[in-house]
């Protein structure tokens, strides 16, 4: 069986390893550069669950399977990992109720959860990795086991792929690459930016504020790093465009000043990158149209779910069914 795989970022190689895995031959093909979409832009959490809270959703076998995915992603690649845990920090009284019901819907239902006394939640099982390193060393693994991996390569037309199988693993501007997705799917812009090493804050894990809108981390060589703002310009972030833009930036900026505590250190990198939504948030992972699957749409929320939803894929091209794309996707 000949695959073809577009797009090489988490989901794609994912999906190029299983189905080497799986004895398929294997041809993948990415636009730009190898992990040069979402997945080597993205923050770097490793949040168990899906895009929805916990509390909202409430779907105790699928935060399972994210945390026994965030072990395999330990054992696959443990030198880009670190299992640090996250924290959830509330910025208005209803967000404080809302994180409490999150932290005791988890309590109830047996998973790891502390509520701190200013009404913070840590979540010790999750963490953070370096997004682009990991991608690295998929490739070179999926390299080894004979998949040829091919960069700066469009695919326009999916029968000029010659495959018996087409897996799409791209999240930001899936509907323009599928657009028959459109209406159901569509992207956002998020925006980030890095500080040189500083001192100046400990932040040792990784931060999420205003309902998963706003987030921070401290990185291993001591920048920090700050994403978020995008709610506040809708105009600016509803668009595959990926570069950063000023408005979205500035309001980064005040983020790093005043709530992360970053007074000083200089700003030495801004960026941009696309993730793609559903309304509700769930991801794509069907056969789109005769023997091709669409697998994307993460809510920015990608970064374990990517990892199960590539394998996922491969079960619905070689197989036709696959009880882990319906545990993602309904
Ligand atoms: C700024 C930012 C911060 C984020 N932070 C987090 C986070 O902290 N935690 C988390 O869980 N998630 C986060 N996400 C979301 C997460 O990064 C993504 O959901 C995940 O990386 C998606 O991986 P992917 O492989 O599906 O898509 P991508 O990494 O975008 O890969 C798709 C690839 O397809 C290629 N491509 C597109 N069209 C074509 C074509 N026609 N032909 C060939 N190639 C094509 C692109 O070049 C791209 O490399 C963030 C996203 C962004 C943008």
């Amino acid at each position: 069986m000949d695959v073809a795989v577009v797009g090489l970022g988490a989901t794609g190689l994912a999906a190029v390893l299983e189905a080497r895995r799986r004895g398929a031959t294997v041809a993948a093909y990415d636009s730009g550069r190898l992990g040069g979409g979402a997945t080597g832009r993205n923050a770097g959490f490793l949040l168990a669950g899906t895009a929805d809270f916990y509390h909202r959703r409430r779907d105790r076998e699928l935060y399972g399977l994210t945390l026994d995915e965030m072990d395999r992603m330990m054992a696959e690649t443990p030198t880009v990992i670190s299992r640090t845990g996250s924290v959830r920090r509330p910025r208005s009284l209803e967000e404080h109720e809302d994180c409490a019901a999150h932290y005791q819907a988890l309590r109830d239902d047996g998973f790891p959860a502390e509520l701190e006394r200013d009404g913070s939640m840590i979540v010790p099982t999750d963490g953070s990795f370096h997004p682009l390193a990991r991608a690295s060393l998929l490739a070179a693994a999926a390299r080894d086991n004979e998949a040829v991996l091919v960069e700066n390569h469009l695919v326009d037309n999916f029968d000029a792929l010659e495959a018996d199988r087409v897996i799409v693993a791209v999240d930001g501007g899936l509907e323009r690459v599928l657009p028959e997705l459109t209406g159901r799917v569509r992207t956002a812009r998020l925006q980030m930016l890095a500080t040189a090493r500083t001192d100046e804050v400990r932040i040792g894990r990784p931060v999420y504020s205003r309902y998963g809108y706003d987030y921070w981390q401290q990185l291993p060589d001591g920048r920090v790093v700050v994403g978020g703002c995008r709610d506040q310009f809708p105009d600016q972030s509803w668009t595959t465009a990926s570069r950063p833009t000023q408005a979205v930036q500035a309001a980064l900026d005040c983020l790093l000043r005043e709530d992360v505590g970053v007074r000083n250190a200089p700003v030495t990198h801004r960026w941009a990158g696309t993730s793609s939504y559903t309304d509700d948030r769930r991801p794509v992972c069907e056969e789109i149209r005769p023997n091709v699957v669409a697998v994307g749409a993460f809510c920015g929320h990608g970064n374990v779910i990517a990892s199960m939803a590539g394998r996922a894929a491969v079960e619905l091209a070689l197989d036709g069914r696959s009880p882990l794309a319906v545990a993602l996707t309904e």
